[in-house]
């Protein structure tokens, strides 16, 4: 399953991410698969593309980003292509993350048995493995 967020903040900006859009239009042409707006602090991503594909796009238009908020207004396109082909593969085959772990993979893991529950204030209920019975 594809994990392009609702949103995402780069340089402390948050970008809404709009995903299946009807078409995705840049000046009078409507024709494209992404765009971002830097502006409006927005990225949308048109229906109807694969689900790679469509993380490639998302790729893609974050370099855009990326270096509208380093401050470069004029984008060599041939150089961001292969940028957001780049980064989609190492962050993908790489599972990079450096935040904490979504909820729905915590939830996952408890359920089977890989990591400790434990109360908010750091005391283990349940040891890891410990929890009998079937899971569905
Ligand atoms: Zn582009």
């Amino acid at each position: 399953m594809s994990k392009i967020p609702n949103s995402v903040k780069v340089a402390g900006v948050d970008y809404q991410v709009v995903r299946n859009k009807e078409y995705v239009q840049i000046g009078s042409n409507k024709n494209y698969r992404g765009m971002c707006d830097s502006n409006l602090g927005v990225i949308e991503l048109v229906a109807g593309l694969g689900e790679s594909v469509e993380e490639q796009v998302f790729a893609h238009e974050l370099v855009h980003v990326m270096l509208d908020q380093a401050g470069y207004d004029e984008h060599d396109e041939d150089m961001v292509n292969r940028l957001g082909i780049v980064l989609h593969q190492v962050l993908k085959d790489n599972e990079l993350y450096f935040g904490e772990k979504q909820e729905e993979d915590r939830y996952a893991e408890i359920i089977q048995g890989k990591i400790d529950i434990k109360r908010a204030d750091g005391h283990t209920i349940v040891t890891a493995g410990s929890f009998e019975g079937e899971v569905e």
